[in-house]
Formats: structure tokens, sequence, C-alpha cells
């Protein structure tokens, strides 16, 4: 495919923001067909989530051999895994190979923050302004840009005054983090303090758990990967990936079809035993309605907190780890002796339910009227996700529209994929899109292999722009919110919702379904990008 000829020649093609999973593979596919790309990232690496999320413990909970790339034959032959879950080191060296292997180094400019991308409606280029003041246009924009990417830092008053140094999970020092002989606070019981914890309380002289919402976590039962395993899933890589795709969440978790309700007690604590002690996700797919029919969800979320018992001694500590929400309304965790953590002597779990975090001192934080000392504190706190990288760059499409206030209140995008009023401009695992809701790198591939087919389509038909309709926008929100309202996942304030952020609006913003939302996708293309709008720069969008 061969660059678009017009009066208003880009610099480049496409400008590509961020170099992860998603970042990575836009390069290489868009450059397969002879386009002109270049990527912008922050970091001084590639890998995305990857490079940032260095904290102890930090691992992938998606099985290894499923999440990686699918679209090289070779690359899922040469590259060996080692453990059941990959670590975080390991999936950065994976990707680094990858960056190497397709040579993809040599379009990709670290250290660059995107600042800005304006659309010109006379020329239909992007102008793209980068943190070190440098400008570049491009015909289009692909935002790889993560959809847990921007860390939340809750605003704590004092936070100033505090003596020691304040880590945030997804921007850890790269030099790591020596917690000996420290007393430690860590804010947050979500995914990556699940993770952190039970590593950083074997260092540390003390450590203080702030638990503002108990977490449902389940042993990962992590362990290393079995080669004549490994050989197997080689042997039969396609079928092995076309079986995941077919499966909701694109992975394999093994869900059962049978209703909760319809086992006696007996079975059904027979099925949680077994899938607590094979660990791993699998758990949430012990039976088909767990996010379905409240009732079904309790029998879960019960079973879960007759293991906190079993397992924590002090029964006090126990009764305060126990969640009291819909089980895995937000998302489920997969841990490494987490309950276990509570029963050593220099382990204290503080309920900052009750008594919210008051303000951050010189030496720790107060809570409830009483200051509790610390050295250092990890905030485990999450991100402004799905949005907040994008909200974060100066996003302006038609009429100067920034893409701040077209989303304010909440985020609005056909298929996940493009936003109305911004043409040209593509999100990778954008809201409305399954994303976070799967193994993102299916997701990831899937939407690029989509974008690249647009970009053939629209070079055959020689129109220079393509737009997401306001109709089919505004038709597709409200299907992803009638998806969701069919589930129990609406009845808790999770980071899906943008509930984790003070002031975001309350929208749930992933798509359910895999394999219902590639059939849609596929039928939106074989009607001719039905939806989206293409035009010729200068001249009004005409429906496809
Ligand atoms: P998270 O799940 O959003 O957890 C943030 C934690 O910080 C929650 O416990 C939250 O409490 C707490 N918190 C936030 N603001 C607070 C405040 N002002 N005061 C007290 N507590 C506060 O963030 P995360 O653990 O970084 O995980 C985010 C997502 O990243 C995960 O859900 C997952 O998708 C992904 N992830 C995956 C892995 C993996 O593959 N294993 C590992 C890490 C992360 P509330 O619940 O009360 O808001």
């Amino acid at each position: 495919m061969s660059s678009h000829a017009t009066k208003h020649r880009p610099e480049l093609d496409v400008v590509v923001v961020g170099a992860g999973f998603g970042g990575l593979y836009a390069l290489h596919r868009l450059r397969g067909l002879g386009l002109k790309v270049r990527v912008f990232e922050a970091g001084d690496g590639v890998g995305g989530t990857w490079y940032w999320n260095r904290y102890p413990g930090c691992r992938c909970d998606i099985e290894s051999l499923e999440y990686s790339y699918s679209f090289s034959p070779e690359l899922e032959q040469e590259w060996n895994w080692t453990e059941r879950y990959a670590s975080q080191p390991e999936i950065l060296s994976y990707l680094n190979h990858v960056a190497d292997r397709f040579d993809l180094r040599r379009d990709i400019q670290l250290g660059t923050r995107v600042e800005a991308a304006v659309f010109d409606e006379i020329s239909g280029c992007w102008n793209i302004r980068t943190g070190d003041g440098e400008g570049v246009t491009a015909r289009w924009v692909v935002m790889a840009t993560g959809c847990l990417s921007a860390p939340n830092t809750p605003p704590f008053p004092g936070q100033e005054s505090f003596e020691g140094p304040i880590y945030h999970t997804g921007r850890w020092p790269h030099e790591g983090v020596d917690f000996s002989g420290r007393r430690v606070a860590v804010i947050g019981t979500g995914s990556s303090a699940i993770q952190a914890i039970p590593i950083i309380a074997e260092q540390a002289e003390h450590l203080h758990v702030l638990q503002r919402t108990a977490t449902y976590t389940v042993p990962a039962r992590n362990r290393p990967l079995d080669p004549a395993e490994q050989a197997r899933v080689k042997a039969m890589y396609p079928a092995f990936r076309d079986g995941a795709r077919q499966q909701l969440a694109a992975a394999y978790f093994h869900s059962r079809e049978q209703s909760a309700l319809e086992a006696s007690p007996e079975e059904r604590r027979r099925v949680y035993d077994e899938r607590w002690d094979r660990g791993g996700s699998g758990f949430g797919g012990s039976f088909s309605d767990l996010l379905l029919n409240p009732e079904a969800n309790a029998t879960a979320a019960d079973y879960v907190r007759s293991r906190i018992s079993e397992i924590v001694r002090d029964p006090e500590t126990a009764e305060r780890l126990k969640p009291s929400q819909v089980f895995a309304c937000k998302r489920l965790c997969f841990d490494t002796g987490y309950y276990d953590t509570f029963n050593r002597p220099n382990v204290t779990l503080v309920d900052v339910r009750a008594d919210p975090i008051e303000a951050l001192t010189p030496r720790g934080l107060r809570t409830g009227g009483r200051e509790i000392e610390v050295d250092s504190i990890v905030f485990a706190t999450g991100f402004d996700a799905m949005t907040g990288a994008l909200s974060r760059i100066d996003i302006r499409g038609r009429g100067g529209q920034a893409l701040r206030d077209a989303w304010a209140e909440g985020p609005r995008a056909y298929l996940g994929l493009m936003t109305a009023g911004f043409p040209n401009l593509f999100l990778l695992t954008g809201p409305g899109s399954p994303s976070v809701l799967t193994n993102m790198v299916m997701s990831i591939e899937q939407h690029v292999d989509f974008i690249a087919g647009c970009l053939e389509a629209l070079a055959s038909d020689g129109a220079d722009l393509i737009e997401a309709s306001r109709r089919a926008q505004d038709a597709w929100i409200e299907h992803v919110n009638a998806v969701a309202d069919s589930t129990l996942y609406p009845r808790c304030n999770s980071w899906y919702l943008g509930a984790n952020v003070a002031g975001k609006p309350r929208v749930f913003m992933p798509y359910l379904g895999f394999p219902g939302y590639v059939a849609r996708c596929r039928e939106v293309v074989e009607n001719g990008y039905q939806g989206f709008e293409r035009s010729r720069a200068g001249a009004l969008p005409q429906p496809a």
C-alpha cells in the first residue's frame, strides 16, 4: 500500500502514541502496508505497562502461553516462557526481543511524550506536538496509550511534608527499592498491592496495609512452566489461539456451563475447592452465572470469605479482610500468599474505610486522628483507567473541539475505535471495546488488524478521512451499557466505571464479550464500514 497522494502531504502516514504491546504491533503491521510510521514513547524503553510497573511481585495473571502475540508463528515457536504466569522482567524482555526481532526500534522515538494532537480540517492532517517542543504532521494517529497507564494519585493533604520516599506501583524506580529495616505503609489493596504486599512484608521491619475496600483474591499457584506442556501448546498454537478467541474474555478461564444455583451445596464446594487448589483465573469461571445472578454470586463470595477465616489466625483481622461487595465486580485478584501475610507479626491491617486517611505528615500518615509513623509510603492506588492517558493529551478534532470536552460526561467511541468529530484518530482498545475484560494481547491484535484493513480500504477508495458517525456511536454506547446492565458489574465502585477517580463520570467503559465484538466488527467491515463516514480532506463526511 503506498502513501496517500494528496495535495497536503504530511510528513508521516501514521503517528503511533505508545510502545507497549499495542504500539509495537501497530508499528509492525502498518509498516508492513508500506506506510511511513513513527512511534512516540514517553518512557526510555519499550514495553508500556511492563516498562513502568516494576513493583515487587509484578506479574501477569493471564497465563504466559496466552499472554503473548499470535501474529508471528515464528515468534510463537522461538520464545520460551519459564513460568505459568510470567513475571514483569520476563514480559519486558519478551517485548524487547519483539522490538529487535522485527527491527522496530528505528521507528520508535523514546523519551518523547506527546503533548497535543490537533486536527487540521483543511489539510486533513494531524499536527502532533511532543514534550520537546517538536512538531510533526501525520495522516492518521493511533493512540496505543494503554488502558491502565495514567497513575491515580489521590491528593492527600500534607503530601509534600512527608520526609521519606513515596512510590507509586505504576511508576516504580528502575533500580528497585530495598525495604529492609524500614517501616512501610501500602495504600490500597487492588491487584498491584496484592502482589507487592507479601514481598514487601518479607523485607520490611513493619508493614501497615491501608485497606479501604477488602478484595477478593484467589491463589495464583504460579509455578515453573512444564516444558512438555509448552511443547504441546506450541504444536497446536493456531488452534489454541482460535479456541481462546471463542472465549468471552479471549482467554481460557475454563468456564463451566452450570449455574451455581443448580449445584448442590456439596457439589458447589467441590467445584470451588478444585478451582481454588488449581489456582488462577479459572476460579471466576466456576459457574456460569456468578456475574449474572446475585444469589449465585453470593455462593462464591461466601466461599472466599470462609477461606479467609481458615487462613488468617486473628479473627478480627480475618473479619476486616472479608470483602462484602459483589464477588469479582471489581477485578478478581490472584495472589501468592496474600492472606497468609496477615499472620506475620510485622504486618498490621488498617481500616481506612472506617478511618479515612486524613493527611500525610512529616513522619507518616494520620487516620482516625492517630498518626502511623513510617519511613516509606507506597501508593498502590491504581490508575485513571481507560480515559486517563488520553485526557492528559490535548487532543482536538473538528472545529477545535477537545476530546476532554467531548468526553466530559463519559467516553464516547464507536466500537471503542473512533470518536465522532475526530477523523483518522484510532483508539487501541478504547472505551467501548472488550479491552480490559479480555486478554489484552488478543484484543490489541484484533484492533490493529481492523485498523490496517480500514486503511487499506480507504486507500483503494481514494478517501482521505474516516470517522465514526454520531448515530452509530450513540447506538453502540447504548448497547455497551445495556450489556453491562444485564450483569452485576455496575453494582460496585470499580475503575471499570471510573468510580475510583474523584469527579470522573460513572460510565461502564469496557464491552463485555470478545467473540460477539469480533463478529460485530466483521459485520461492520462486510457492510462497507457501516457506521463510519468517509470523506476527502476539506469536504463534508459521507456515510459509508
Ligand atoms: P486498583 O485495582 O484500582 O486498586 C487501587 C487500590 O487503592 C484500591 O484498593 C483502592 O481502594 C485504593 N485506593 C485508591 N484511592 C484511595 C484512597 N484515597 N484512600 C485509600 N485507598 C485508596 O489498582 P491496581 O491494584 O493498580 O490495579 C489496577 C488494574 O491493573 C487491575 O485491576 C488489573 O486490571 C491491572 N493489574 C493487573 C495485574 C495482574 O495481571 N496481575 C497486576 C496489577 C494490576 P477502593 O477499592 O476502595 O477504591
